[in-house]
């Protein structure tokens, strides 16, 4: 099996501080998260950055340069900033892609609209359109996230009006409310429809954040965990750091025979 990839989704937009106090907020608290996620063997890091005052998420490019620039200095680590915008705000389309500027080796590619609890997740033709564009202007990889089948089909139809370039990254997001649940049976299904010279990664989403990472483990696909997609270690218990998800899938990942992928083994077999 290829050597697996461990992205972290260090923050995300949603999770606040009344859920758990070891969320990062500030630009310098998600930097340190992500080196540390790194330093445990994370090769790729999945930001979001957080308005320091509402302590919610924003696409603000000051701050993504903040960040982007404190992890540049001490990482080598694949950087996918986030273009996702914020929960129950319809932004421009400008506002969305501003992180592209920064020109990280990768953005994420939402690849359809969804309800996400009170709000709806926007992601329509003319944002995902001018977001493919832009990322083949920039020779930027976009990280396709499928929440449900019909995404997975959406970027099979940009694949074919060459607004993706092959091969394609999934990363494939199980157990939000309104999407696929968080089971081998979703999971089995996705790999089944996408190309066979695609690579793939799992979110589990809470309580599937480890299962899922277990299963994709063994089906020879990547994993993604992180305090963005699940505060929780274990039943109860608080994840004190993203560090602390990643350690877990490296001892994990050994024991089973898979090496973990460095940064530059990353970028080899998602073709960066
Ligand atoms: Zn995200």
């Amino acid at each position: 099996m290829e050597k697996l990839i461990i992205t972290v989704g260090i923050t995300g937009s949603r999770i606040t501080r009344q859920q758990t106090p070891y969320i990062p907020i500030l630009p310098e608290e998600i930097a340190r998260s992500g080196i540390e996620a790194w330093r445990a063997g994370a090769s790729a890091l999945h930001i979001h950055v957080r308005d320091p005052e509402t302590g919610l998420g924003t696409q603000n490019l000051s701050i993504f340069k903040e960040v982007a620039d404190r992890i540049r200095d001490e990482t080598d680590a694949i950087l996918c900033l986030t273009t996702s915008g914020i929960p129950g705000r319809n932004l421009p389309v400008s506002e969305r892609l501003q992180p592209l500027s920064l020109q990280p080796e990768m953005v994420s590619f939402d690849a359809g609209s969804i309800n996400m609890g009170e709000n709806v997740f926007l992601n329509p033709k003319e944002f995902l359109d001018a977001l493919a564009k832009e990322t083949l202007a920039r020779g930027i990889k976009p990280e396709l996230e499928v929440f449900e089948v019909g995404m997975a089909y959406t970027c099979l139809k940009y694949l074919e009006r060459g607004l993706l370039k092959p091969p394609l990254h999934f990363q494939f997001v199980l157990g939000t409310p309104n999407g696929m649940p968080a089971t081998a049976k979703s999971l089995l299904h996705l790999t089944e429809i996408i190309p066979g010279d695609s690579t793939w990664s799992v979110i589990g989403v809470g309580q599937g954040q480890f299962p899922m990472a277990m299963i994709a483990m063994t089906m020879g696909g990547h994993v993604r965990v992180g305090l963005e997609d699940n505060i929780f270690y274990s039943r109860g218990v608080l994840a004190k750091t993203n560090a602390e998800l990643v350690e877990r899938i490296v001892r994990i990942a050994r024991e089973f025979g898979r090496e973990i992928a460095t940064p530059a083994e990353a970028r080899n077999l998602l073709c960066l």
